[in-house]
C-alpha cells in the first residue's frame, strides 16, 4: 500500500433491507432464484459505493452475498449435513444449533470466486475479501465423522486454500482469514490452530490477514466481555505465535475495549489493523476519538504498517450507522495521516 494509514472495515456490512431484513445475523433472504442473484450484485455495488463515498482506501463485498461468515462457506464442501443438527455451544459461549460433519469434507466448486470477479470489474481500489478461519469453522459445527478438531481443521483449511488460490487468481488483493475462536482456545491456538491458518495460506503471494476479535455486537458477546475484568488479555496468549507465523497482517480490536494496547508490541514487524471504531454501540464516534486511538497504537506499530480499522464486522447495525462509523474512521485516520507526514 502506498498510502499511509490505509483504512477498511472488518468485513461485514448492513445489508439493504430489500435483501434482507436488517439489524439480524443468520437474516432469510427476501429474493430468491435468479432475483436474488441479481438483488446481491446490487448490494454488493451498493456496499461498494458507499465505502468509496466513505473514504475507504481498502475495499470489501461487505459479505452482501452470504447469510454467514462461517455457514455460506460451509454450504459448498461436501461431507455436511445441513438437516441433520445439533445444538452445540459456540465459542464457549452461546447454543447455536449447527449441521453435522457426517463425512470426509471436502470443496465441490467455488464459493466467492464469481462475487470476487464481479467486485473487481467495479473497482479499482484493493479489494480484502474475508473467509472463516479454519478453527471458527470446526467451531460452528458438530463433527460425528472425524471426532477431531485438529484433523477437521486440517481438512478445512485445504478445502480454503483451494478458495484462496482461486480469489487471488480473481484479483483479491488481501485475503482475511477470521479466526474469532482464537480469542478463547489458546492451547488448541498454539498446538494447531496457527499451523491450520498456514495451511490455509500455503503459495499465495497477495496479502494475508487473520482477523481476532471479540465479537460481534450482540448479547452474547457483550455479555460474555463483561465477565473478562477489566483487562482483557487474550491477544497475550496467541500473538507470540502470530508473530512467528506467515501471515502479513494481524486484525484485531482496540477501540472502547479493555485490550490494553501493549499487547500490539508482542506482533511487532507484522502489520496490523487496529480496530478503532466499536461496533457494539449506537454511539458514531467522532473523527478525534478514532485519531486519539491510532495515535495511541502508534506507540507499538510502526506508521507504515498501521491499518486503520473497525473492531469487527457492522453487518448487526443500521446502514446509517455503518455509514457514520465508516466516515468517522476515514477522516480520524486523515487527522493522523497529517500529523505523521507534517
Ligand atoms: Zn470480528
Amino acid at each position: 500500500m502506498k498510502t499511509l494509514l490505509p483504512t477498511s472495515t472488518a468485513g461485514s456490512l448492513p445489508k439493504p433491507s430489500w435483501l434482507a431484513e436488517p439489524e439480524r445475523l443468520w437474516s432469510p433472504w427476501r429474493l430468491d432464484g435468479i432475483e436474488l442473484v441479481a438483488g446481491k450484485q446490487d448490494a454488493l455495488r451498493v456496499a461498494l459505493q458507499e465505502q468509496r463515498s466513505a473514504g475507504l482506501d481498502i475495499v470489501s463485498d461487505g459479505e452482501q452475498t452470504r447469510q454467514h461468515f462461517v455457514t455460506t462457506f460451509i454450504e459448498s464442501l461436501s461431507g455436511v449435513d445441513f438437516e441433520k443438527r445439533e445444538t452445540v455451544r459456540i465459542r464457549n459461549r452461546y447454543d447455536a444449533s449447527v449441521p453435522t460433519v457426517v463425512g470426509p469434507v471436502s470443496r465441490q466448486k467455488s464459493v466467492f470466486v464469481d462475487d470476487a470477479k464481479f467486485m473487481r470489474q467495479q473497482t479499482d481500489q484493493p479489494i480484502k475479501w474475508a473467509l472463516p478461519g479454519p478453527m471458527t469453522m470446526v467451531d460452528t459445527l458438530y463433527d460425528d465423522y472425524y471426532k477431531n478438531r485438529n484433523t477437521l481443521a486440517w481438512e478445512f483449511a485445504k478445502a480454503l486454500n483451494e478458495e484462496a488460490r482461486e480469489l487471488e487468481a480473481a484479483g483479491v488483493d488481501i485475503i482475511q482469514f477470521d479466526e474469532p475462536a482464537f480469542n478463547v482456545f489458546f492451547e488448541e491456538v498454539n498446538e494447531w490452530g496457527i499451523a491450520c491458518l498456514e495451511r490455509a495460506i500455503e503459495g499465495l503471494k497477495c496479502e494475508t490477514a487473520v482477523h481476532i476479535c471479540y465479537g460481534y455486537g450482540i448479547k452474547a458477546n457483550t455479555d460474555w466481555k463483561k465477565t473478562l475484568g477489566t483487562e482483557w488479555r487474550q491477544y497475550e496468549e496467541t500473538f507470540p505465535s502470530l508473530q512467528k507465523s506467515n501471515i502479513d497482517i494481524i486484525s484485531l480490536e482496540c477501540h472502547n475495549g479493555r485490550v490494553p494496547f501493549e499487547v500490539l508490541e508482542l506482533v511487532r514487524g507484522k502489520k496490523v489493523m487496529v480496530g478503532a471504531i466499536d461496533v457494539a454501540t449506537d454511539t458514531i464516534e467522532t473523527p478525534e476519538e478514532v485519531a486519539a486511538t491510532l495515535r495511541h497504537a502508534l506507540k507499538y506499530v510502526d506508521a507504515d504498517k498501521l491499518y486503520p480499522c473497525t473492531n469487527c464486522g457492522m453487518a448487526p447495525l443500521s446502514r446509517e450507522l455503518a455509514r457514520g462509523k465508516m466516515r468517522a474512521l476515514s477522516e480520524g485516520a486523515e487527522i493522523v495521516r497529517k500529523e505523521l507526514t507534517a
